[in-house]
Parts: C-alpha cells; structure tokens; sequence
C-alpha cells in the first residue's frame, strides 16, 4: 500500500478533527485527491525539489504533492485546528513534510528550504495576491523560486495573464511577465470545493526567467506603471505628469504616442520608459 492509501479520505479527517471551513481564514478545501494531484502535476517535476506550499488546510493539496514525488513539502498553515491532520500526513512520509503554524505574511520560510524551490498553494484570494506581488519583486533576481503553481479567482488569474487591449492588463499582468513565462494551466468550477466559492477559480504557472526579457530598472518600471494604470483612462502624458516634468519627451524617446492610454502599451515599451527616465533609488 502506497503512503496516500494508508490516509484516511478527507471528508472524513474534517469530520474528526472538525475542521468547519472558515470564511475569515478563505477555506474553501479541496477534497478531491484525483484534482489535487492533477494540480501538483502542474507545478512540474518535483523529484529534485523542495516545495514551499502555503495554506495546506486539512492537507488535500499536500497530499497530492507528496504523491507526486515532491522531495520535501514545507507547508505553512495559520489554522491550528488543522495541525493534526497534517502530522497524520507527515507521519505517512517520513522526513518529507514540515508544517509551520503562523501567518505566511510574516514568515520568513527560505531556511526550512534547501534549492531548487518551487511554490505551490491554494491560497486564500487576499493572502494570494499580495504574496504574489511579494514573489515577483524580491531585491535581486533570479528569485529563491523556480516556479509557482497558485489557486486564484478566475479573474485575477486572468490579470495575471492579460494582454495590451485587454480589460484586465495592468501592473499585475506587468509585474507577473516582465520576469516570469505566466500561463493559466487548469480552470476549477466553483462546485470542486468545499463549501463552494462564488466564483470559478484557476490555477496560473508560473517559470522564473533567468533574467528579465527586457532590460529596466525594476523600481522605476514598477513606479511608471503603477501610475500609468492608476489613471487607466487618461492619456499617459497626463497619467505619468507626477513621475516627471519631461514626460512628453520620454514616452517619445520610449516610442510612445504620449496620447496612447496605459492599457495599450505593450511590457516592452514600459521596460524602454522607464530605461528612459532617470533610475529610482
Ligand atoms: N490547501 C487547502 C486545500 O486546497 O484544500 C486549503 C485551501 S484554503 C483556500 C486556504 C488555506 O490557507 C486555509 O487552510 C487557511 O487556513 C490558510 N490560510 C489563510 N490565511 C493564511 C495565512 N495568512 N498564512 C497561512 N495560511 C493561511
């Protein structure tokens, strides 16, 4: 018998350790062992890694990435009440899963962790994008991860992906492919998790890149950016005035028309203004 199947199924580790899902933690659980498998699939071969996974809840997603292959699985969990399920799980892979219990905002987890990493997580929406953000903007690059494997609402998995013309392109969509190859790899129904969302979830790949595609200071860029779609509908001539008084001759330099509007302007032409402009310190 395989170490999965000396594992009780998970509905029935919830009703014993009574894990009633709470909304103000985002638990929506995945109990479905066949999904969660399929998404640990997604995160690539995790033979040779260690994989950081936030939020693993009553363990489903664990579960799955520890069947796969994965080398070691740190997970980070806030509940409490979710601990003894997880040393179940633990207890079934020997020295192949450590949990910390704590807010994953305010842990630092890279010495639990032994390269090459690679992230994966079922997050709750919140804690999901900021920690995205915080993933994509270390100081230095390539980052402590290889890649990331993470649940999001289907609408902010399609900012992450998003296109210039697109409705959703922004910093999001910036940040995520300036330095990383993004794709939306698996779309869920709300009805695959316990209790279901309001809305449809997907799950985004994301592969670190090497280096950056194009050359940019990367505070420069993230500032030009973040005010360019903060005025989404203005003219970018108008939008970026803040950033600085020659504006006009920057985006002409980056080869901007500086009547063209934030979500026109493809990640290319954002990296050659702000190469343009003066870097940030
Ligand atoms: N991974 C599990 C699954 O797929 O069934 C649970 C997913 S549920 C959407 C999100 C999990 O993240 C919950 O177990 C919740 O307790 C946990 N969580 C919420 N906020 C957290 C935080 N700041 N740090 C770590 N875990 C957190």
């Amino acid at each position: 018998m395989s170490a999965i199947d000396s594992l009780p199924p998970l509905r029935e580790v919830i009703a014993e350790h009574q894990l009633s899902a709470r909304k103000s933690l985002g638990q929506n659980f995945l109990l479905d062992l066949n999904l969660t498998a399929k998404i640990a699939r997604q995160a690539g071969d995790l033979s040779e890694c260690d994989v950081l996974e936030i939020g693993p809840g009553p363990g489903g997603l664990t579960r799955g990435l520890l069947s796969e292959g994965a080398r070691r699985v740190l997970a980070i969990e806030k509940d409490q009440r979710c601990l003894p399920a997880l040393a179940e799980i633990a207890q079934a892979y020997p020295g192949q899963l450590e949990v910390i219990n704590g807010d994953a905002l305010e842990i630092d987890p890279l010495s639990h962790l032994t390269p090459p990493i690679r992230v994966a997580a079922n997050l709750p929406y919140n804690v999901g994008t900021e920690l995205l953000v915080r993933w994509l903007t270390p100081k230095e690059w390539p980052p402590f991860w290889q890649s990331l494997t993470l649940m999001f609402q289907r609408e902010v998995a399609e900012r992450i992906v998003a296109q210039p013309g697109s409705k959703v392109y922004g910093r999001l969509a910036i940040l995520a492919q300036w330095r990383a190859e993004a794709k939306i790899v698996l779309s869920l129904p709300p009805g695959a998790f316990t209790p279901p969302p309001k809305v449809s979830s997907a799950v985004v790949h994301l592969n670190a890149l090497p280096e950056p595609r194009f050359p940019a200071d990367a505070k420069t860029l993230s500032h030009v950016v973040a005010a360019a779609f903060n005025q989404r509908r203005k003219m970018l001539r108008a939008a970026l005035k803040s950033v600085s008084p020659d504006i006009e001759d920057h985006l002409k330099a980056a080869g901007i028309p500086p009547t063209e509007r934030a979500e026109q302007v493809s990640l290319e032409a954002f990296c050659a203004l702000a190469r343009s402009l003066k870097p940030l310190d």
